[in-house]
């Protein structure tokens, strides 16, 4: 038996309006022009000299007292050394030996339970440009876009504490939530936002010691996380188990072909030439600084999460869901506070459940549903007060859905009222019997299924209204009485 040990240092762009030491604007790689958000300094002109975004070590503040750790009061700009097109300096200013902070906590939870994923620092550094490279083969060429170089990032580092490729990615996804949560970074994988880099060993479960380990690059989503992974472990559990030797290298992720590839030998502390930034004092962090950031955190995932399972006694599995993005959080206390007598757990069935459904079916995001909270609420009232019942709810949330009227006023123009009337729908259920003694004869005969199909004739006749409870008991005492 193996286990994997895994750290992951995760670099998540910040969202500035400018960048990390330089006013240039950061814009929408996928939309701005390439090179127009482009300076003197971030194009690593000679002679320039960087300015400290004061809102970026801010925003990376936030981030490191959310997750727990000792800030410092004096942390240092460090350069990084080497050589690449994306980077015209020829360095890259990062933080090194001391850090913007250090020593936090990250709680997850996965089906193996709770574990608290020690975070090792926390630090500041600007991004790179980007490279496009072309893919004919005949005519190799490399197109370079500025854009990107000198925006702030944040680089966390964890603590070689997962165990496991599905633990690593709900780290990454629990991490994403609150950046999002702290308005950091918009958590938006697809324009690369937040990328990864997975450090991996494989070793015999009781062994004490780490084995050696790869570095995986390159994995810019939670699947080429997780796959990525699953595949460096496959691959380091099977040379171990021919007693081969694992290699110490950067290996990178190749999307297309879903396997690791190596891409160098690991570079070494001496290769980058680190030393402090002599051209940016030391940052220094007032401790009525950080105190004050403290303070206007919002609340957090994990204590939200808490909080929604005792006091609206959910389900671990409903609070996930419904904490992962502050706005369906709100929407669901909102929908709670104002639906007084509406069971909680209704409520959250109705969000994650017919909400969701449709919103990812026709694609909406929550900023554009025409559903407010207050009508959500008329529906929900109208459900548990059985004036509607579940399938009339769902054909009407639907209208909601689509014309962001209230429940109320659709149940009305259409007549969608339940019929819980026992009167009348006796009568339907007489008329249904009544008008079809075969079936009726097959009943008494042991074809007991048909019980259900009574059933469907009447909620056919009432298109559905009736009040499913009532026509089950009346079909029952008719049915009785025949015998
Ligand atoms: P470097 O700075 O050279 O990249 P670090 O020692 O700072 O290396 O570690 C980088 C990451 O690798 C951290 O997330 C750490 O938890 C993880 N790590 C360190 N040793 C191992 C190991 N043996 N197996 C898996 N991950 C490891
Ligand atoms: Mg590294
Ligand atoms: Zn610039």
């Amino acid at each position: 038996m193996y286990e994997a040990i895994i750290g992951l240092e995760v670099h998540a762009e910040i969202d500035t309006l400018s960048k990390m030491f330089c006013g240039c604007p950061v814009v929408d790689l996928t939309q701005a022009e390439p090179n127009s958000a482009v300076c003197p300094v971030c194009s690593g002109m000679p002679g320039t000299l960087p300015v400290v975004n004061q809102r970026a070590v801010e925003y990376g503040l936030r981030v490191a007292l959310a997750l727990g750790c000792e800030t410092a009061p004096v942390s240092i700009f460090a350069r990084k050394n080497y050589f690449y097109p994306d980077l015209p300096k020829g360095y890259q200013i990062s933080q090194y030996k001391e850090p913007l902070a250090r020593n936090g906590l990250l709680h997850i939870r996965t089906q193996a339970g709770e574990r608290a994923v020690r975070i090792r620092r926390v630090h500041l550094e600007e991004d790179t440009g980007k490279l496009t490279h072309s893919d004919d083969e005949t005519d190799p060429y490399s197109l370079v876009d500025l854009n990107r170089a000198g925006v702030p990032l944040l680089e966390i580092v964890s603590e070689p504490d997962l165990r496991s490729a599905a633990e690593a990615r709900v780290y990454g996804e629990i991490l994403r939530n609150l950046l999002r949560y702290l308005r950091v970074n918009t958590g938006d994988m697809q324009k690369g936002v937040l990328r990864f880099e997975a450090n991996v060993s494989v070793r015999p479960v009781g062994e004490k010691d780490f084995r050696t380990r790869t570095e995986i690059k390159n994995l810019n989503s939670f699947r080429a996380l997780e796959r990525g992974l699953l595949f460096e472990i496959d691959r380091q559990r099977e040379l171990h188990e021919q007693g081969k030797p694992v290699i110490q290298q950067t290996m990178g992720w190749d999307e297309n072909r879903q396997v690791t590839v190596p891409q160098r030998g690991k570079e070494e502390e001496d290769d980058y030439r680190y030393f402090p930034e002599p051209d940016l004092p030391p940052l220094v962090v007032s401790a009525e600084w950080a105190e004050e950031i403290r303070n206007s955190l919002p609340e957090l995932p994990q204590t939200k999460f808490q909080r929604f399972r005792a006091e609206y006694e959910l389900s671990d599995y409903d609070a996930d869901i419904l904490v992962a993005e502050q706005g369906v959080a709100d929407f669901f206390e909102e929908v709670v506070e104002i639906s007084d007598g509406v069971n909680p757990k209704l409520a959250a069935n109705w969000v994650t459940g017919e909400l969701f459904g449709l919103m990812n079916q026709v694609g909406v995001s929550l900023d554009q549903l025409r559903v407010s909270p207050q009508h959500f609420s008329g529906l929900l009232k109208m459900l548990e007060e059985e004036s509607i019942n579940t399938p009339t709810a769902k054909t009407v949330l639907a209208k909601m859905f689509e014309s962001g009227q209230s429940a109320e006023a659709i149940v009305e123009s259409k007549g969608l009222s339940q019929i819980s009337d026992a009167d009348q729908l006796a009568q339907m259920v007489s008329q249904v019997l009544d008008g079809n003694p075969d079936q009726v004869a097959k009943y008494f005969d042991g074809k007991e299924s048909l019980a259900n199909w009574f059933f469907g004739q009447v909620m056919r006749v009432t298109k559905g209204k009736a009040n499913p409870q009532v026509v089950k008991d009346e079909l029952a005492k008719q049915l009785s009485l025949k015998k």
